[in-house]
């Protein structure tokens, strides 16, 4: 495995310090990885700045053919960069090929898109053009619990824009990335996408610096009130992806046996660390019980342990600190309900917390109110959908929600109603790259994907000529 190194200025560089990666599953220190000084960043940031203005005029054509070898390039290294992606960050194999494949996926939709000039007004008075222009330098912030896939939310959209990047993982999974650097090192000019890994310490200097235009965030929400703050003194640009408290809202006539696997699915993927997981499950009290009997016999028969063993559907925590905070949540949810799957963590090494289902608890348990970003899951009983929207809506977070039900012009009008950026029906945490995807309220600020994420990453031009 390895050895990794930085991405700057087109050079592959060991970091001014070293760190060490741990294996979640084991606790095992993986591999001693680079850590860059922030003498390092502000290398990269002066290099992305050099290659800013021929990089911009760069046809958009010869971008999108370099986003195209990105994506072979990445797709092309599926199997190490999908195994390495599940030795640092716990998931499932088959789930770690879905997020590299679906990278590649991502960096080809974008190449797909245009940025064409806009006539806004062609009148005997004047003719008023659009046109989108890149920002500069782009700060890409990505967390922990989907290294990869969150990275091709951003980068392959700024560089289209003719941005130049740069790039800084979590500190506790870092290698993906930087392999994914150094794969791509000769598809660019130097200095148009730089790869830095730190130890949690050198977002804030990328958030402040003044050479960097736009913040692309993804992470918490405290975190992300920092990145603004951070971002206000040299006015720069933020898109911000924060946490969520998504509810499920499954309202009678639902069938359980059909319903359950899918908000199952939705809430353990990745070990429930997911932001768009479901993180509560508001269900109608004719279809309670038979809701929680499924729910924990699923969790039951998940099928826990290291994500390269075969048939493992659920991995570890990312972190010891995650580890910790979910199960002191499940604590606290053991004295507010009832557990009926579940309920801690395993037996053993590595941070693996049982899946588990807490059902008899309400409104105002912390389970129920805060994120808990991981493998635990309340169900609340509610009499009617309007009540469940509006304990939805009483949350600070609005990143998602679904409305499970037979009727769907009663589902519409229930969904119209959430305050979240995206309501899915009879499904939930479904993304594609067309499809823009944000958050409402303190779940973030702007958009990502689709034509309008990408506008994200422009500076919008008007050229107002008179005719007459
Ligand atoms: P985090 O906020 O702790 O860290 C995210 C990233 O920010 C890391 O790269 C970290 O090094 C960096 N960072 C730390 N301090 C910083 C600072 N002061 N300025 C700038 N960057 C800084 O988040 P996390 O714990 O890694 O991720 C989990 C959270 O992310 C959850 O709340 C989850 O819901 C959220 N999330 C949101 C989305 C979304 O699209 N809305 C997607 C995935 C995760």
């Amino acid at each position: 495995m390895g050895p990794y190194k930085l991405l700057i200025d087109g050079q592959l560089l060991d970091g001014d310090a070293t760190m060490s990666v741990i294996n979640p599953a084991t606790e095992e220190v993986l591999v001693e990885c680079p850590r860059a000084s922030k003498a390092q960043l502000d290398q990269a940031v002066a290099a992305a700045k050099r290659a800013f203005p021929a990089w911009a005029a760069t046809p958009i054509d010869e971008r999108r053919k370099a986003l195209l070898a990105m994506a072979d390039a990445i797709q092309g290294d599926l199997e190490t960069l999908s195994r390495t992606l599940v030795q640092e960050q716990g998931k499932p194999l088959q789930d770690a090929m879905g997020e590299v494949f679906g990278a590649a996926a991502f960096f080809r939709y974008f190449a797909s898109l245009d940025l064409p000039e806009k006539v806004i007004e062609d009148s005997d008075a004047r003719k008023v053009i659009s046109r989108r222009r890149p920002l500069g330098v782009v700060g890409a912030i990505v967390p922990w619990n989907f290294p990869i896939i969150l990275m091709a939310f951003k980068v392959p959209a700024a560089l289209l824009a003719g941005n130049t990047v740069i790039l800084k993982p979590a500190a506790t999974t870092p290698l993906t990335t930087l392999r994914i650097g150094e794969l791509v090192k000769d598809i660019l000019p130097p200095g148009v996408l730089n790869v830095i890994s730190d130890a949690n310490d050198l977002g804030g200097a990328i958030t402040a610096h003044p050479d960097i235009r736009k913040v692309s965030f993804t992470g918490s929400t405290e975190t992300g009130k920092k990145v603004m703050a951070g971002a206000a003194e040299a006015l720069k640009r933020v898109t911000l992806e924060l946490g969520g408290n998504d509810a499920a809202i499954v309202l009678d006539g639902v069938d359980p046996k059909e319903a359950a696997p899918k908000i199952f699915g939705a809430a353990f993927q990745n070990s429930g660390q997911v932001c768009i997981a479901v993180k509560r499950a508001y269900v109608h009290e004719s279809i309670y019980d038979a809701m929680c009997d499924e729910l924990a016999r699923l969790a039951d028969a998940a099928v826990m342990g290291d994500g390269l063993q075969q048939g493992v559907t659920l991995g570890p925590l990312q972190n010891k600190s995650q580890f910790e905070k979910v199960l002191g949540l499940i604590e606290d949810a053991k004295t507010k309900g009832k557990v009926i799957a579940g309920g801690g963590r395993a037996e053993g090494k590595g941070y693996f917390i049982r899946p588990t289902i807490v059902r008899d608890i309400e409104d105002g348990a912390r389970l129920v109110d805060e994120e808990q970003f991981g493998p635990v899951l309340p169900v609340i009983k509610i009499k009617d959908g309007e009540d469940a929207v509006r304990r939805a809506n009483a949350s600070e977070y609005g990143l998602g929600g679904s409305i499970w039900a037979k009727d769907l012009d009663r589902a519409l009008d229930l969904a119209g109603r959430m305050d979240t950026g995206t309501v899915w029906i009879n499904k939930h945490a479904e993304l594609a790259p067309n499809i823009p995807f944000g958050g409402a309220k303190f779940s973030g600020v702007g958009n990502e994907l689709g034509e309008e994420g990408l506008a994200e990453f422009t500076q919008q031009h008007v050229i107002n000529m008179a005719k007459a």
